[in-house]
């Protein structure tokens, strides 16, 4: 069953809204329930999609109770995104500047590298202060489509070989030392963000571990191998890799794909600082939300009929509507290869995670949602009962069942929309100018 296209594109900006959605906002706004609404949104976290449950006592008597989403991209749910991106925050924190999660902050003197690569060229973009054409191409007729979404289709698997390529010099190198190469673990995280020519690439933090890192680690013990080591082993790792992948385009029937030539790789040694340190977690984790919704593309999946429907095709870039006509010729044209590329219209290609982290990098989100459940019962008065019972559906006695979705009119989720602006713009300028000491977000 394929999606339907109308589906595709992102809700109404609130400039454009219309007369009947006004005046839902209005009548909410001035009715006398109104004060028990906003409790019930402002206790949903601002969810733009909450989940409504209910359960049942005999044949008349229900409990309702509404959650939020959880949806991670910020195109479904701003609200619930961001406290992804929170997660996230603190688990690229953990790792970087440890003193939080079990990470002992020891972990400053261990080597670390913060990487970024890139794809290579598929012909000139316009530059990114250009407002309207930023990453588009200065030439689509001659721009390597079929390069561009290949490499955002085959990127996972080079960041896979990279890993593989970097942990084989590691060893190559504490052999040359004469250290036992189980003397230090590598451990990762990574995420994945769109350029502005919608392309994937990768940030990501590198660091050497001593293998009783998460027993008693023994600061005093100095690494056979520093930061920048590291950086240049990162380097040459990502500059071997060279993947062939079938593309039946090129005489052979093979194209050998590679990341770009700009590889950078900055050692966080000692004379990296806190403050600058606290500043690439942030980075990190503002990717994690920012998915390719900044083209203005749909979260869901894309039907392949969106390529050619006149009304999608306006509200999206020549270069996306490029991209999709891409992938979906290549499904067609390499069905052995390709066919499952009609599916991922909409990330443009891309099929990986957005953050992957090597076991031991830090904490895990699930340890962090654990922490949150429980800060919040402990936090949450008896005034608010959808909030106080939304980690009690497992201890319950009756299932919950699920009762719908979603707000009850256009401008319900308009005014909860604002409101979700508003506490974010509160919330992030917090964040960075200070992280505080307190429980989580
Ligand atoms: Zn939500």
């Amino acid at each position: 069953m394929s999606p339907n296209p109308s589906h595709a594109l992102l809700p109404t900006p609130a400039a454009d809204l219309d007369a009947a959605t006004v005046r839902e906002m209005l009548r909410r706004a001035g009715g006398q329930h109104y004060p028990r609404w906003a409790a019930r949104v402002q206790a949903t976290g601002y969810c733009l999609h909450p989940i409504h449950l209910h359960r049942r006592h005999g044949l008349i008597a229900a409990d309702r109770l509404t959650i939020r989403c959880g949806n991670r991209r910020a195109a479904v749910c701003i609200s619930c995104s961001r406290l992804y991106a929170g997660d996230t925050w603190q688990l690229v924190h953990a790792g970087i500047l440890g003193g939080r999660h079990n990470i002992p902050d020891t972990v400053t003197d261990h080597p670390q590298v913060f990487l970024t690569l890139t794809a290579p060229s598929f012909g000139p973009v316009h530059p990114s202060e250009h407002r309207t054409w930023a990453g588009q191409p200065r030439h689509p007729d001659t721009y390597d489509y079929r390069g561009h979404v290949l490499f955002a289709w085959w990127a996972p698997t080079l960041w896979q070989r990279f890993t593989m390529r970097l942990r084989r010099l590691l060893t190559a190198q504490l052999r040359a030392l004469g250290v036992p190469k189980d003397a230090v673990r590598l451990s990762f995280l990574k995420v994945h963000e769109n350029q502005a020519r919608l392309i994937p690439h990768y940030h990501a933090v590198i660091r050497l571990d001593r293998p009783e890192h998460h027993g008693n680690d023994c600061g005093s013990q100095v690494f056979p191998i520093g930061s920048s080591d590291l950086a240049a082993l990162a380097v040459e790792a990502a500059r071997a890799i060279n993947l062939p992948i079938p593309d039946q385009s090129m005489p052979d029937g093979l194209r050998e794909l590679r990341f770009g030539p700009q590889i950078d790789a900055r050692p966080l040694d000692a004379s990296i600082t806190q403050p600058q340190r606290r500043k690439i977690a942030g980075y990190l984790a503002k990717y994690v939300t920012k998915s390719v919704t900044d083209a203005g593309i749909s979260p869901r999946p894309i039907s392949p009929a969106a390529c050619d429907d006149p009304t999608i095709a306006a509200q999206v870039s020549p270069h996306v509507l490029q991209i999709w006509r891409t992938l979906r010729d290549l499904a067609d044209q390499q069905p052995d290869d390709y066919a499952a590329m009609t599916r991922w219209l909409h990330t443009l290609g891309y099929r990986g995670h957005v953050t992957t982290k090597s076991r031991r990098y830090s904490t895990t989100l699930g340890h962090l949602r654990q922490i949150r459940a429980l800060w919040r019962q402990q936090h949450t008065s008896t005034d608010n009962p959808e909030e106080h019972n939304d980690n009690s559906g497992e201890s319950a006695c009756d299932p919950w069942e699920f009762a719908g979705a979603g707000h009850l009119t256009n401008g319900d989720y308009q005014l909860t929309l604002a409101a979700a602006h508003r506490h974010l713009e509160q919330l992030w300028a917090r964040r960075e100018n200070a992280w505080p000491s307190g429980g989580p977000p």
